[in-house]
């Protein structure tokens, strides 16, 4: 079963209270963390869609070129990080807009792929899926079906669908437990759940023949930076906690599962 693995590409500051103003004064690690991941992708022969925020594509065009250089997918994750339910239609609309044109400038490439800052397509937001549409986007990674302070849409579908017409959509990964969805497969859920667990979800995903989608951002393998300055303590913890422990847990993911980027699994899916 060839499951999804999925980079979120954005630096430590982004979206976490630091607003875009002030993005220019902090310390720039997306070159270095992305570096990493790109070692460990190599190191394990695995290909991963790169959902890619169009700020970074714009100051570190060398960067997107390395990872498409490297065959990896390369998607959208909106220009500045803002969460879709603050916006207007028309504010996302211009977001989008800007973020497509400014990465397939650099990749010369058609986008198939949206994933919205913070998971925040809600149901009060649906009417972002119809401009996705708009814009040829083919498929979007951003209904986690979860309840959680900041995001999620409980009881949403748990398994790759089709939204409506021509648009896929594949949720996070999430397993049910005493009825409840119960996240693991990214992010702080990641950090937190020992690997076993995480190991288990998949397996129990994949038994029942659906592919799980595991997603990372850099700063979670960048483990001697401390962004303690800039951040308060609920941000801090939030981005930080058992940072120390995802490298080896991705290294164990990378060795006992098959991983692809989003547009082949889909691709292998709709074989079906
Ligand atoms: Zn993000």
């Amino acid at each position: 079963m060839l499951n999804a693995l999925s980079v979120d590409l954005e630096d430590w500051y982004m979206g976490l209270g630091v607003p875009p103003h002030k993005w220019n004064l902090c310390e720039d690690r997306i070159v270095k963390s992305t570096g990493k991941i790109l070692d460990l992708l190599r190191g394990f022969d695995v290909k991963a869609t790169f959902f890619v925020l169009g700020w970074i594509a714009e100051q570190y065009p060398e960067l997107i070129l390395a990872i498409k250089k490297e065959n990896h997918e390369i998607a959208s994750h909106g220009y500045l990080h803002k969460c879709v339910f603050n916006q207007s239609a028309q504010e996302f609309e211009f977001d989008l807009k800007k973020s497509i044109s400014c990465i397939s400038k650099i990749t010369g490439e058609k986008i198939l792929g949206y994933r919205a800052p913070c998971w925040s397509i809600r149901k009060k937001s649906f009417w972002a899926l119809d401009i996705l549409k708009r814009y040829d986007i083919k498929y979007d990674s951003s209904i986690y079906p979860v309840k959680f302070p900041f995001f999620g849409l409980p009881g949403d579908k748990r398994y790759p669908y089709l939204i409506n017409k021509n648009l896929m959509e594949f949720p996070p990964s999430v397993i049910k437990i005493l009825g409840k969805n119960i996240p693991f497969a990214g992010g702080i859920f990641l950090r937190m759940f020992p690997y076993w667990v995480v190991h288990k979800g998949i397996k129990l995903i994949n038994k029942k023949k659906q592919p799980a989608l595991i997603h990372i951002h850099p700063r979670e393998l960048d483990e001697n930076f401390s962004p303690v300055k800039y951040l308060s303590f609920k941000w801090k913890v939030f981005q930080t906690i058992r940072i120390g422990k995802t490298e080896d847990k991705f290294r164990l993911l990378l060795k006992n599962f098959r991983f692809g980027p989003i547009k082949d699994v889909f691709s292998k899916f709709c074989e079906k």
